[in-house]
Order: C-alpha cells, then structure tokens, then sequence
C-alpha cells in the first residue's frame, strides 16, 4: 500500500472539484431547526446582516486577546465564528474557551463583513464572520489521530483505521461528495433515456466473469453456496426476455482477486441492458449519457462522437486494449523491415511465427542502471529480453545487438521507427501477444518515468474484439491451452468485418472450427470506453439463440450437463423467446476517481479495501467461532490466529 496521499500538486484540480462540491452542497436548502438554519459554508457577503444559526464540528480555535475565533466546518465548508464577550457575554465566552477541536457545536449570531486586513481569499466564506450571541456544545471529541484541518499526506493504513476522521478532511470528503454528484447524473441521465431500476439478488449462483467468486454458504441448505454476484449480467439478459427492457441499476458487484490500485473486491457498476437494438444504439445512448456524467465530475473530454478504434490496431500501436493517448511512443511493426535478417534472436522469432516490434522513446537520458531495470520489467512482463539501442550522431548504433545487424537492417529499423539522432529505441522479438503486451508495459513506465503525459483527457472507444483468447501463449488453444471468452460467453460472435455466424459455424467441422480456421478466428459484438488509459466500461450484443449460445459453452469447454447443469436457466428462457439485446457496465468507482483526479479507487470509497482484502476499520475478514461454523455444516482447516 502506498504509505501516503497525493499532495499539492494537485492543488488546482482540488479547488475545481471543490468548487464544484458546493455547487452540489449549495443545490440543497438545510431546513432550519434547532440546531441550524443554514449550511455555514456557503454564507457569503449577501447574507451580511442575518442572524443565521449553523452547526458542525470545531475545525480549528484560535485566541486572541480576549477574542475566541473558531472555524466552524460543516459539510459544506468552513465560517469564522468570532466569540467577544462583549457580544456573546460572560458564560457563552467562557464555554467558548472550553471547547475543544473536532467537538460539536451549534452556534447563532449576526452575520458580519471581515475588517479588510482579515479577509481570507482562501474560504469562500472569507469575506465574513459571525458574531456569535450564542453557544451549545452538542458533543465533545478526544483529540484526533491525525489533524483534520490540514491536508497533509497521512499513512494511509492510518487513514482507514481512523475513516470516520479521515473522511471529515477536505480531500477525502469532496471525492464523496464528487462521486455523488457523477452517481446523481448517471440516475437523472438514465431516467430521462427512458430506463427502469429494477434490482437483481446478490445472494445467487456464480457468473462467469472472468474472477473468482465470492462464496456464502447456505445454513437452509448447508453444504450449499450462494455466490455473489461478479456483474447482474444473467439476471439483466432475463429482464430483456422477460420483456422489461431498458433495465439499469448502480448495484455492486463482487470479484474475488488479487488487488490493485484500480481494483476493489466489491465494486459498483452502472449496469444495462436493452432490447431490439445493435452496437451503434447502445454507443450513442451511453455517450450521452457518459458526457453527462463526465460533466458533474468536471472532466473536460470532447463532445461524443468519440472515436472508434479496433481492438487490433489498440494492441499492436498500444500494446492493450485500454490506450492511454495522452503520449506517443506508438509501438510499431519492424517484422517486415528485418524479414531476411541472419541475426539468430530475431531470426529465430520470425520463423517461429512470432514478431519483432518496437518504440521510439525519443531523446531521453536513460543511465545504463535504468537500461536494466527496463529490461527486468520486460521480463517480468513475459519477455525473454528486451533490446536497446541509441541513435549516435552519425547514425551508427549504440547498442549490445549493433555487431549482428546490417547497415541497411539499422537503417530500417530506424526509418520505421522515424528515430534521429539521441533517440532511444526499445525493440521485442516474441510471440505476437508477448510482444505487444511487453512494449505496452514499457511505454506506460516511460510516461511514468518521464512524466510524458499531455495535460489533456482522451476518451475512445474500442470495438471489434476478438471473441475468444487461448490461453497458451501464443494466443491459441495449442498445447493444453483452451479457449477463454475475452468479454463473456453471452457475447455474440461474428465474423471479422461483422458478417454473422451460426451455431453450425462454430460446431466442429464449421466454418470457424475446421483445419483452416479457429474460433480464435471469430470477432465479437463487444465495445469498451476507454479513458485516459483506464477501462471505465465495456459490453457487447448477446447471444438470443439457445443453439449458438450452447455451441459457444461447448466451445469454452463446458459439456451438454455442465452447461444446463449451471446455465440451463438462461438457456430455458432463449427457448422462451429473446429479442435480440445488448447492454453494457461501466465502473462507478472508477469513473468518480478519473474525475476526481485521483490514482486510487480506496480515494472515492468510503468503506474501502486494502491490497490484502481487508477492511482496516473494522477489521474484516475475521475469523469465526466454531459455533457459528457448525451452523453452517463447515468445519475450519485453518487454525484462527492467535490473540
Ligand atoms: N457484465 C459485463 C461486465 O460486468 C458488462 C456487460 O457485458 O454488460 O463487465
């Protein structure tokens, strides 16, 4: 886990997003009662004159000969309150002096302007005080972990131990409140589109996503298991059957894997489905609906259309399917210009069907020390090594491999790599996958590294995917690998430039399962949106007949019993009648931390998980008793851990 929070440079982006937290905050009147009659943080020099009443908890206290000033902070910000004596009188003036920060209070008083010397550009409430007349101290408060009025960086372990604290701090609290003005959008976007929130069971067999699943045993049925949910998918494609389409929810989602920044084992998902429609009506309805969510979030994008791109030309100019375009260092196809080369490696690669691409890294001082850890994050990436080379005044190479190439081998290279003089060039010789997954680890460490990245957003969608992965090296089914649905095994297959396939196409003997072709061969009816490099949604056309959808389980590997055993209740209901129908999911959480400008998904989460799974405040997963165990007719293998 990273020890801390990002800090100051991000200091404009905060005050945007601020900005637009109060706008939020501002949308909602407080009713005046006992306790307020007005949100403190949003009182300017137009309330000047009032006597409002506000509460919240004491952010900072200040004494100044014979004067008290709190801030008061609330959920919308922060207001002096000024205690004199002379105006509040002697008992009020004395409570004043007791309280603590982080106590809560309710304060009223008259508005009033600041002398000019006092003026605080920083508040929005910087122009004003108030003058309190009176004071209740509604509750005390033990002295924080970590101050809440600074926001410096803070262990973040500390952080979600204490939450409760951390979230009342500027930072943590606006990415919330961020969130929920995206979260907002996405529901008044889908209402005005015309769809329905209908909720689906959490508590239900597994779906096949790709993770592993989260497992609740049953007491009723002990021996037996829900699973959580990894998406709604199945339950959303028996909506449209049933008939009610245009579904939608915000609904959460459980995957079970290993964690990183941009992962959380429970998720929230924008999840629909509709009826009666293809890939460009589900595009245009969520670019519509995105640009909305994007503009609540302040993420300055370009207007839709947005860009389409294959997913070929994303993985062979990117080296994945989430392209960050921020940079260039595009990867680019060298197979071609070292066709005859005699030099063994590369040779070697060709003639085994593999490829020989490579990066321009442009004119980047790059020590030898950093040269080797390059090309140990090649190799943990897969790559039996990585070459390097730099373009020398005269032309010539710098580089190990230099002595095995030819002038004229050089002198492609670096035309196909437009390289000049000082320039850096990255080259990978490997499986086709390999190769561009490597040089697409290199090209994100580089920007990282180098801070290449432009000030700008990009926004893309990616299209034409294949439909199935094998999971042998090389991308096919060789050799013990087998066939994988790289969207999901609901997703409907076509052919390369989009022709449709039938169930026959796919059986053994059919057009793509015979000597010739493969169902590696087949595209597929998906999209994904793709921001700033980060996947924030993806979904396809589904299967709406039950023969293509069971020849598509038989090619996964599921026999004629698995298949009913585990799908048989969606197979029924594409027996039932389907409309044709495709849907998508974007994710919440990572929507709210791209527009919030932030690295990590445990930033916009109010209850986040760590890397290891665990919730540090209140300490889940725990172990149980063996009681509680029986219950459930399970017994544990694993000692619980001591004390
Ligand atoms: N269920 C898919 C997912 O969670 C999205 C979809 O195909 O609609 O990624």
């Amino acid at each position: 886990m990273p020890a801390a929070e990002p800090t100051s440079s991000t200091d404009s982006k905060n005050e945007r997003i601020a900005a637009l937290v109060r706008d939020t905050v501002g949308a909602a009147p407080v009713h005046a009662n006992r306790y307020r009659s007005t949100w403190a943080g949003l009182l300017t020099d137009e309330a000047v004159g009032q006597t409002p009443r506000v509460a919240g908890w004491v952010h900072r206290r200040r004494d100044h000969g014979g004067l008290i000033f709190v801030d008061l902070r609330d959920r919308s910000g922060l207001l002096q309150v000024v205690f004199d004596p002379a105006t509040c009188g002697a008992d009020v003036f004395q409570a004043a002096e007791r309280i603590r920060p982080e106590h809560v209070i309710s304060a009223e008083g008259e508005l009033t302007l600041r002398g000019p010397e006092h003026v605080n550009p920083k508040m929005l409430t910087g122009t004003v005080e108030l003058r309190a007349t009176s004071l209740d101290v509604l509750a005390e408060a033990e002295t924080p972990p970590f101050p809440v009025d600074e926001d410096g960086p803070v262990d973040e372990l500390l952080r979600l131990q204490h939450r409760v604290i951390d979230l009342r701090r500027e930072h943590t609290r606006d990415a919330l409140l961020l969130r929920s003005r995206i979260v907002r959008a996405i529901r008044d976007a889908m209402e005005d589109e015309g769809f329905l929130d209908i909720e689906t069971p959490y508590l239900t067999r597994s779906t096949p996503e790709g993770a592993r699943d989260f497992l609740v045993p049953s007491r009723l049925q002990a021996g037996s298991f829900y699973a959580l949910p990894q998406s709604p998918q199945l339950f959303k494609q028996l909506f449209m059957v049933a008939g009610l389409d245009r579904y939608y929810q915000v609904v959460r989602c459980f995957r079970d894997e290993d964690l990183r920044a941009d992962r959380q084992p429970e998720f929230t998902q924008l999840d629909a489905e509709l009826s009666f429609v293809d890939e460009d009506d589900v595009i245009a309805i969520f670019e519509r609906v995105m640009a909305r969510a994007f503009v609540a979030g302040g993420l300055d994008l370009p207007r839709p259309a947005w860009e389409r791109m294959p997913y070929d030309e994303a993985v062979l100019r990117y080296g994945n399917d989430r392209p960050d375009r921020r940079f260039g260092l595009e990867i680019q196809e060298l197979s071609e210009a070292l066709s005859t080369t005699e030099f063994k490696v590369f040779a070697g690669t060709l003639s085994s069907g593999g490829v020989v691409r490579g990066i321009n890294a442009g004119g980047l001082t790059v020590p030898r020390k950093q040269l080797d850890e390059l090309t140990d994050i090649a190799k943990k990436a897969g790559a039996g090594g990585l070459v390097w080379g730099f373009v020398e005044p005269d032309g010539s190479w710098r580089s190990p491999i230099a002595k095995f190439l030819t002038p004229e081998e050089i002198e492609a290279i670096k035309t196909t790599l437009s390289a000049s003089p000082g320039d850096l060039l990255l080259i990978v010789a490997d499986k086709a996958p390999v190769a561009a997954n490597v040089l697409g680890v290199l090209r994100l460490e580089l920007a990282d590294r180098f801070d290449l990245r432009e000030d700008r957003n990009d926004v893309l969608w990616i299209v034409d995917f294949p439909m199935f992965e094998g999971t042998a090296g090389d991308g096919t089914n060789l050799g013990g690998g087998r066939w994988d649905a790289v969207h999901h095994p609901f997703t409907q297959p076509c052919a390369p430039g989009g022709a449709p396939v039938s169930a026959e196409d796919l059986a053994p003997g059919g057009a793509f399962n015979d000597d010739e072709t493969t169902p590696g061969d087949l595209h597929s009816r998906a999209y994904d949106l793709v921001v700033n490099g980060w996947e924030v949604g993806g979904g396809s056309i589904r299967v709406n007949r039950p023969d293509q959808q069971r020849a598509i389980l038989d090619l996964l590997g599921f026999s004629a019993e698995e298949a009913d055993e585990q799908f048989g209740f969606l197979l029924d209901a594409l027996k039932a009648g389907a409309p044709p129908h495709g849907g998508i999911a974007f994710g919440v959480d990572r929507l709210a931390a791209l527009c919030a400008g932030r690295d990590s998904l445990r930033d916009v989460i109010a209850f986040p998980k760590t890397s290891s799974g665990g919730d540090p405040l209140t300490g889940a997963p725990a172990p149980v008793d063996t009681k509680q165990l029986g219950d459930l007719g399970l017994r544990s293998t694993i000692a619980p851990p001591q004390g």
